[in-house]
């Protein structure tokens, strides 16, 4: 079975074509600039070069029906004709309460994400302009939503809600709801299998360190408790995003720096951060080269990313009572000793210790921890539209 992922964002649509019962990307590509001039799509056929098309790309119906002419093409495709696909699975970034799983998407369903667009009015939007032209070109593929947020709706309430008003979660629907679930569910299933045990047994400490990053607490498969919140800016120090921040910095930097709420915003979004910090990059390649060179505030940067890390395994391991196994994954995670090296130090305590030659391995799945380690400290590469595919062929096969 063939199962198309696409991810649509406010000016690109990556996609890519599984075949599912084998796991192999049989394509895949990305849609660039869309309704900006100079669009372009980017496809990388399996075995094949990749190429780059410009084409123009009007908004997201242009970019979907240019994927589909791509995926059908006699030299660029894989697939004859459209009939070969037998679903489609979209990245939702938001479900709200709503959504505590990945569904089919009807009518009813639509509606259900755009009344999550006041929760995340950057992202819901071009995931639904996606989903609504996929339906529009080819309405006859089932279609499935998967949500970032899903995974963690088994969160408890002590967990989710934040001391404010109570009214305000009432009124606004004010409260943790984490993101990157679809990774974080999908290492956890990983790790059960690396360690040959069921997941409902397992105490999991998730890390998912990319540009964006947070850590996830699984107790029993479940997601009991994760660092980003209302939106994906809290939690741990970002590539340009702050992670928490006592929340009376805000009214002070407006009132001391005449700053409006949008700048402000954009402050703890896109300039904050191990970039803010270094002011040298948001990219931990370049902060290592920088601190190499004696760059003393890339070295920070480096170091008060990874403290946070290790302040929330510890953190997590008072939620779970106990911990089975610490995770790592997403660029940084797979492939950085370093910070692998430097979160983990002195976490013997809990029964963590890694073996620095296995800790230089990087990019695939290891146990890096040392034969007596209490806790195993798992790499393993995320592979988000992989799940994505898989929650889509979970669905739709049981139709
Ligand atoms: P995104 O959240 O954008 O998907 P990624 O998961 O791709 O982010 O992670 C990006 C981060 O991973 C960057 O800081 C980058 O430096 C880091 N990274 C990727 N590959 C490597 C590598 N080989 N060595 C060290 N860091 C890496």
């Amino acid at each position: 079975m063939k199962i198309l992922v696409i991810n649509s964002g406010s000016s690109s649509l990556k996609y890519q074509l599984i075949d599912i019962e084998n796991e192999v990307v049989l394509a895949k590509g990305l849609c660039d600039r869309i309704g900006i001039d100079n669009s372009l799509l980017k496809h990388t056929k399996k075995g094949s070069d990749t190429v780059i098309l410009e084409k123009e790309l009007k908004d997201h119906r242009d970019a979907i029906k240019e994927v589909i002419s791509t995926l059908t093409d006699e030299n660029l495709g894989v697939i004859k004709d459209m009939s070969e696909i037998s679903a489609v699975g979209h990245r939702v970034v938001h479900g709200g309460e709503k959504f505590h799983d990945s569904v089919i998407i009807d009518d009813d369903v639509i509606k259900g994400i755009k009344e999550c667009i006041e929760l995340a009015p950057l992202h819901n939007p071009p995931n639904i302009i996606g989903i609504e032209a996929c339906r529009q070109l080819i309405p006859d593929v089932p279609m499935v939503a998967v949500f970032d947020t899903a995974f963690h709706q088994t969160m408890p309430e002590h967990a989710y809600l934040y001391a404010l008003p109570y009214d305000f979660y009432k009124k606004y629907g004010i409260r943790k709801y984490g993101f990157h679930g679809t990774s974080h569910k999908y290492v956890a299933q990983r790790a059960a299998a690396m360690l040959n045990r069921p997941l409902e047994e397992l105490k999991l400490i998730s890390c998912h360190l990319g540009n964006g990053a947070s850590v996830c607490a699984i107790k029993y498969g479940k997601s009991v408790d994760t660092s980003m919140g209302f939106t994906p800016l809290a939690g741990l120090a970002m590539g340009t995003r702050s992670g928490s921040v006592d929340p009376a910095v805000v009214s002070f930097l407006i009132d001391k720096e005449h700053l409006t709420v949008q700048q402000v915003n954009e402050y703890l979004n896109k300039k904050s951060g191990v970039l803010g910090i270094s002011g040298v990059s948001s990219d931990f390649r370049d902060l290592h080269e920088a601190a190499e060179k004696g760059n003393k505030r890339a070295k920070l940067a480096i170091d008060i990313f990874c403290y946070r890390v290790k302040k929330y395994i510890a953190e997590y391991s008072a939620v779970t009572e106990g911990i089975d196994a610490v995770i790592f994954t997403a660029g940084i995670g797979e492939n950085n000793d370093v910070v692998r090296a430097k979160v983990t130090e002195g976490m013997q305590y809990l029964g963590i210790s890694i073996d620095p030659e296995k800790n230089k391995i990087r990019g695939k799945e290891i146990d890096i921890s040392t034969p007596d380690a209490k806790v195993r400290t798992l790499v393993i590469p995320t592979n988000e539209e992989l799940a994505i595919a898989k929650e889509t062929y979970k669905l739709v096969s049981r139709k």
